[in-house]
């Protein structure tokens, strides 16, 4: 019996019959580019003042933490500069439990989401999740999304929710911010919240705009960030918004009560005061990125302009055989199920030399 057959026995929501949970493989192999982790492990200054600020907590645990977890909001308005303050800010357990809250707060039953495919995989996975009714709008032949484009959909279906990604996974381009600023304006007669999802922001080409710098008069605009790439912290679940302060009114409506853990506060609050440490290898990841991007153009595929730590790629007769050729020879990238096409995270420097070398092989150069 499957998984499938056996949930039928159960009294599951007809909304959840027949669905699949998110699944990206966790297999045991040396070279992990699979999910868009930061492959370098947590620098050991890092780790030393994450473990005092943990033992700091310890003795304290008998009590809930801070339910509106203030130090760490105002550690991560310093760090996103911008002029924001700690009302600016909310976080949760990583920033697929944030765009949650958002969906239940400003989705549900009734409600439409409009995300533009190929998008992250989860966008869809929530909007079920939360009962919201999830649209897919259309982007160009190459992936783009041009400003007239979106604001055009976002028009014609005045959707509740709208997802950009920027970078975008799995394409790895960034938007510009005239997308986001046009799709906010189309949204205005529908008033339509505009979720800019920036899980990548921190690996962008230098004069890529945030949309943060747009946050200033726009109530209905958020921008959702995560300690979990560039921070190489994907083990702790910490991720945020940036938004106006009746956002976080609205999520407060539906968060759990004392849903981020002291351990988990302390946490993020030791890294934020060790980013530069943290955030060290930012550059060198970028450099490796950069250098995927050429040797996939060298041995005459395409790769997709990226802004984030990992590269989309196209010209692929067999892109299974590829990945499942890679996997023998201890290299995981990913099949995002796009025809012709394969992701692949930049890793270190030699892990990024194994997958060049040995797709090299794999494809006959
Ligand atoms: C990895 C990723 C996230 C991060 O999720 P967390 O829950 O913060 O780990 C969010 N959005 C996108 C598009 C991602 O690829």
């Amino acid at each position: 019996m499957n998984q499938i057959e056996r949930l039928e026995r159960l009294p599951l929501r007809d909304d959840l019959r027949g669905q699949h949970p998110y699944g990206a493989p966790q297999l045991d192999v040396p070279i992990l580019l699979n999910v868009n982790e930061n492959t370098y492990g947590v620098p050991q200054d890092a780790r030393d003042a994450i473990l005092k600020a943990v033992d700091d907590v310890l003795a304290g645990l008998n009590r809930y933490p801070d339910r509106e977890f203030t130090e760490l909001r105002r550690a991560l308005a310093a760090y996103l500069g911008h002029g924001l303050a700690a009302e600016n800010i909310w976080a949760a357990n990583g920033s697929n439990e944030v765009l949650q809250q958002i969906l239940q707060a400003f989705g549900g039953p009734g409600r439409r989401v409009l995300g533009f495919p190929p998008t992250y995989s989860m966008y869809p996975l929530l909007a079920s999740g939360t009962g919201t009714e999830y649209v897919s709008g259309a982007r160009a032949a190459d992936f783009s999304l041009t400003a007239e484009s979106a604001a055009k959909q976002v028009r014609e279906l005045a959707p509740n929710i709208v997802f950009l990604c920027s970078p975008n996974n799995p394409t790895g381009t960034a938007l510009g911010n005239d997308v986001v600023e046009a799709v906010y304006e189309a949204g205005s007669a529908s008033r339509t919240v505009v979720i800019v999802d920036e899980a990548y922001a921190e690996f962008a080409h230098d004069g890529t705009a945030s949309a943060i710098a747009l946050l200033p008069g726009r109530e209905r605009l958020i921008v959702s960030r995560t300690m979990s790439k560039a921070f190489a912290l994907a083990g702790a679940r910490l991720g945020y918004l940036a938004a106006a302060p009746e956002i976080s009114d609205a999520l407060r409506l539906v968060r759990l009560p004392y849903h981020l853990s002291a351990i988990t506060q302390a946490t993020a609050v030791a890294a934020l005061r060790n980013s530069d440490s943290l955030l060290a290898n930012v550059e060198q990841i970028k450099i490796q990125r950069d250098r995927i991007v050429a040797g996939l153009a060298g041995m005459g595929l395409q790769p997709a302009p990226s802004d984030s730590n990992f590269v989309f790629f196209g010209g692929l007769e067999d892109p299974q055989s590829i990945w499942a050729g890679l996997l023998a020879s201890g290299v995981l990238i990913r099949d995002v199920g796009i025809a012709g096409h394969l992701r692949v995270t930049a890793g270190t420097e030699a892990e990024t030399t194994a997958f060049l070398t040995q797709l090299a092989v794999l494809l006959g150069h």
